[in-house]
């Protein structure tokens, strides 16, 4: 038999921002469907309207454009099997439902919300606290099961509300095959008689999502693992309209850091890291801060979420989108819940801060700062200097400000501990050699620094910390020669007569 083309679909619910557990199900499907030929498609899922949240759905798609990881079909992307939203669907879903009720596997249920209520409050007294509308006590409910056949067609005629369930067959194995968790069986009378049509005219979400896989020719279903125990109901579903079964796979769920539990919205901002690809704000004004706002790269978001809960069986750990493409199969997704690590996240971005040319990184810095009077060759020189010590862009600004704007402190540390009685005089000295260097390159100023050391028989120590304190105020930072030379002569000389002012001045007060 000819193997099927790969079809896959992301299929949120707009009920808020999309939490990052939701894009690693989108990448994870996109690196499905880029390794074998396949199609990703989106679809939202928006049957529930008592859910629905504005401004989701296109936070959804603003999120997946920034990782990088668009479908190809979807709202406002075209593509054959469309509408790609579940409201612009749903003429589609009743005649389903209806003929799964004319067939004898599915049945209207006329009982109220309070009857069942009732139902449930009596059960809870008697010592069941989960009663459940199933293939037992359906037969003594409102029903086209137990009602005849002309009262229920004088309900329906009367338009009297009513919702459809599936019949349940009474216990039956269900059996079906998960790409990662193996054989999964659960018997039928552990399960109840769903809705599958409400009576508001929508369909639920299992009835429109089975209809809609089959509908848009989808082999693989990838979701999490929260989506498990609704997967026997969708396998009856497709048995019971005589269609073929798309493969199931079931991500582990993401993990709070310590393991404890399932990484929450609210976990993030309370933990110190974000939950949301980019900042979501609420209706009330509540801030959910996102990665990209945070400065994170989307490569090295979409690298760290490609590795919770998958990894390439190799000690490689930088991919970018393209290499993962290739290299991603599902038989490499663990079962066991993927643990969020927020510094290993880190070390992500550092790592892509660190390979991305100083260029790049100048034209990004100069995005966030004023830079008038300034050439982006000297910021790309900043981002040479300062990149190893950043994690973020934003970094190599706060981290190596001293490099465009003079000191207006000295590190309290080097000034009280390095700067000896001698130093002054020691200072002045290497100023007035520095004054008179013809070139002022890395080189020359180390050739000159070295000279000066044996000159004046001091060590390392003795000037190096103390250069520094002057030039920039700090107490560590990248090579000093480096520095020097970036400053430039003139520049050096005017910063080192400042801070020799200002250390005498903290000296005579000390
Ligand atoms: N609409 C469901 C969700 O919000 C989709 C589950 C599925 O992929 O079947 O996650």
């Amino acid at each position: 038999m000819a193997q099927k083309p790969v079809r896959v679909r992301f299929a949120p619910s707009p009920t808020g921002p999309l939490h990052m557990g939701g894009v690693r199900t989108a990448l994870y499907n996109y690196l499905f469907a880029k390794k074998n030929n396949g199609t990703f498609l989106i679809r939202i899922e928006d049957t529930d309207q008592t859910r629905f949240v504005p401004g989701a759905q296109e936070y959804i798609m603003d999120a997946l454009k920034w990782c990088g990881i668009m479908p190809t079909e979807g709202p406002g992307l075209g593509g054959e099997f469309g509408p790609y939203v579940q409201s612009e669907r749903k003429e589609m879903y009743k005649p389903y439902a209806e003929q799964l009720v004319k067939e004898d596997k599915a049945y209207y249920a006329f009982d109220t919300a309070e009857e069942l209520d009732e139902m449930r409050d009596k059960a809870k007294l008697m010592g069941m606290p989960n009663w459940q509308y199933n293939s037992v006590t359906r037969t003594s409910l409102k029903n086209s099961l137990t009602l005849p056949q002309d009262t229920v067609d004088e309900l329906l005629a009367k338009g009297e509300p009513y919702v459809i369930r599936m019949k349940m067959p009474r216990n039956r194995d269900i059996r079906f095959e998960d790409i990662i968790r193996g054989w999964v069986v659960v018997n039928t009378n552990n399960l109840d008689d769903k809705v599958l049509f409400k009576s508001d005219g929508m369909p639920t979400y299992h009835l429109a999502n089975i209809v809609d896989d089959h509908l848009m020719a989808i082999s693989h279903v990838i979701r999490g693992e929260e989506w498990l125990p609704s997967a026997p109901l969708h396998v009856m579903l497709y048995e019971a309209f005589s269609w073929d079964c798309p493969e199931f796979a079931h991500l582990p769920l993401l993990l709070r850091p310590d393991g404890n539990g399932k990484l929450s919205k609210r976990d993030g901002d309370r933990l110190g890291f974000p939950v949301f690809p980019t900042d979501w704000t609420t209706a009330e004004g509540e801030l959910y801060s996102g990665y990209r706002e945070k400065g994170y790269f989307p490569e090295a978001f979409i690298n760290m979420l490609a590795f919770l809960g998958w990894n390439p069986g190799t000690t490689q750990e930088i991919f970018s989108l393209e290499e993962l493409s290739e290299v991603f199969t599902l038989d490499r997704v663990a079962k066991a819940g993927a643990k969020f690590d927020p510094d290993k996240t880190r070390w992500f971005q550092q790592q892509y801060l660190r390979s991305t040319p100083n260029e790049e990184l100048a034209n990004q810095l100069a995005k966030l700062i004023d830079t008038s009077d300034m050439d982006v060759s000297r910021l790309t020189t900043v981002c040479h200097l300062m990149k190893e010590r950043a994690t973020f862009v934003q970094d190599i600004l706060s981290e190596g400000n001293y490099l465009l704007e003079r000191p207006t402190t000295y590190d309290e540390q080097t000034v009280s501990k390095k700067w000896k009685e001698e130093t002054t005089q020691l200072m002045k000295d290497w100023l007035s050699v520095l004054s008179q260097l013809s070139s002022f390159d890395h080189d020359s100023i180390e050739n000159a620094f070295k000279s000066f050391l044996e000159d004046k028989a001091v060590g390392i120590g003795a000037i190096l910390p103390n250069f520094r304190v002057l030039l920039t105020g700090t107490g560590m930072g990248p090579s000093m020669f480096e520095i020097a030379a970036f400053f430039g002569k003139e520049e050096c000389l005017e910063r080192m007569n400042q801070g020799l002012n200002a250390i005498e001045k903290i000296k005579a007060t000390a």
